[in-house]
């Protein structure tokens, strides 16, 4: 354990060295308090996996210079969205020449153990190799952890345990996960030389040195009529490639995620990119899916609950780590707050709640809070059938071979309206009015 912890009470524990116990962590040791961090890997990042892609306004807000020594792949030059059907593709490109530091590609057992590293020197008290295996709860206040080594105590304590949270279901501030509330990730990082990268993926470069990188999402091909999407981000000198399958989907339909991500890699959309690569690491981890409607209650008393355990992630955008890290300094604040007044009680932890309320965060997942669900119901017509009628009418569009075009075009209609019945149509369309008001609205 770094720093000196003789005593087993501190002002708060923050449970989870992931990127919201951090910054819940680093926001405590600011304010002048005592905080451990408590991390049951070997080292910070050893059990935690994601896509790819961190957002610089919410890397900036915790560590306002990490540009200057922050483990960096590569900043995103270029999001890409490729719609695959069996035999063909079609991408959509967005480039901002401008603003490069919007996000940026890192590793997170690089990224996880340089913000330790960094919240260490600011004062945080830092406990790898210690699992919480569950908290002291005394007439219904939290005031301690009960780990595999000892039993130490705090005035508060932060849970930042990610998705599956069994501390926060032991006070009774989560349920059970549903399958339909889930995501199964499963990843493969391929090494390949940077300049293959580069080039097959049309990487430029932004100092005469280093390239920007890519983020890719995928839709239909072999993840068509799932709730299901893909992913290629680009390392320095790997690729990262994935899928997150919605565990209903998996457990209804009985597919492996492994044979489903090896599919993709097949897919010639994605073969010609990482063709020749090594295989580096294969991981898995759940992504919460069920948006604001599975925010659990967020605080009790003498606890609060952050980052993925709070199940705090919008997924329609892949913003996870931000809501992470801002979630877990407004449980720092909150904790600073309460040291000041002396009270732990649920009167004024609720302050994190406002906090979240006022913020992007909650905002946001207000917003999307019928996205998902809607999607779900129609995953067959909007990421199976229309991604593969926009590759049909590319397919036509950009042929010549000396044939009329309004023959196809028309044939290309009547098809399209014979396969899919009026009342299947008007199914998508009220969906697609749903989400679209939902968002407006
Ligand atoms: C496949 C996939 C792709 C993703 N892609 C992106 C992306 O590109 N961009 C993005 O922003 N988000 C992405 N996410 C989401 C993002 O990874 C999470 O939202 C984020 O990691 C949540 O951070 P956290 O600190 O809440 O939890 P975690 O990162 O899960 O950290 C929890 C920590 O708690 C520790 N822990 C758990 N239980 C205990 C215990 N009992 N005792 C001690 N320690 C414990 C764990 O070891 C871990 O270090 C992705 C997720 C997945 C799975």
């Amino acid at each position: 354990m770094s720093g000196d912890f003789s005593e087993n009470k501190v002002d708060v524990i923050v449970v989870g060295a992931g990127p919201a116990g951090v910054s819940a962590a680093i926001t405590v040791a600011r304010g002048g308090k005592k905080v451990v961090l408590v991390e049951r890997g070997s080292f910070a990042g050893s059990k935690n996996m994601y896509g790819g892609v961190i957002y610089s306004h919410a890397a900036e807000e915790i560590f306002p210079n990490f540009q200057e020594s922050a483990p960096i792949e590569r900043f995103v030059g270029e999001h890409r969205y490729i719609l695959m059907s069996e035999k063909d593709s079609t991408a959509i490109s967005y480039k901002n020449f401008e603003n490069k530091t919007n996000s940026f590609i890192t590793i997170r057992a690089n990224w996880d153990k340089w913000c330790v590293e960094e919240a260490v020197k600011e004062g945080v008290y830092y406990a790898p190799d210690t699992l919480v295996k569950e908290l002291i709860v005394e007439k219904g206040k939290v005031i301690g952890i009960k780990t595999d080594i000892e039993d130490y105590f705090a005035d508060i304590v932060i849970l930042a345990d990610g998705v599956n949270s069994l501390l926060a279901k032991q006070i009774g501030l989560r349920e059970d996960i549903k399958p339909k509330n889930v995501a199964l990730g499963v990843k493969e990082v391929i090494k390949l030389p940077q300049e293959v990268i580069n080039q097959r993926f049309g990487l430029q470069s932004f100092d005469g040195l280093n390239h920007l990188g890519a983020a890719i999402e995928l839709v239909g091909g072999p993840l068509e009529g799932m709730l299901a999407l893909g992913f290629i981000y680009t390392n320095k000198d790997s690729v990262s490639v994935g899928i997150g399958v919605c565990l209903e989907d998996l457990k209804t339909k009985k597919i492996k995620p492994y044979e489903l991500l090896e599919k993709l890699k097949k897919h010639p959309a994605i073969s010609s990119l990482i063709e020749d690569g090594e295989l580096l690491e294969y991981s898995a981890h759940l992504i919460p899916e069920g948006g604001y409607s599975c925010v659990p209650k967020l605080y009790t008393d003498g606890a609060m609950v952050v980052g993925d355990a709070a199940m705090l992630v919008n997924n329609v955008h892949f913003e996870g780590t931000n809501f992470a890290m801002l979630s877990g300094k407004f449980a720092g604040e909150t904790a600073l707050d309460a040291l000041e007044r002396n009270d732990f009680s649920s009167n004024t932890l609720c302050l994190y709640k406002k906090k979240l309320l006022n913020s992007f965060i909650l905002k946001d997942l207000y917003t999307y809070k019928d996205v998902i669900k809607t999607l779900s119901s129609r995953t067959g017509s909007f990421l199976g059938y229309y991604p593969k009628k926009l590759n049909e009418f590319f397919s036509i569009f950009t042929c010549a071979d000396g044939k009329p075009k309004q023959e196809k075009f028309r044939k290309f209609t009547l098809d399209f309206f014979r396969k899919r019945s009026l009342s299947e149509l008007f199914k998508d369309a009220i969906a697609g009015i749903k989400i679209v008001f939902g968002i407006l609205k």
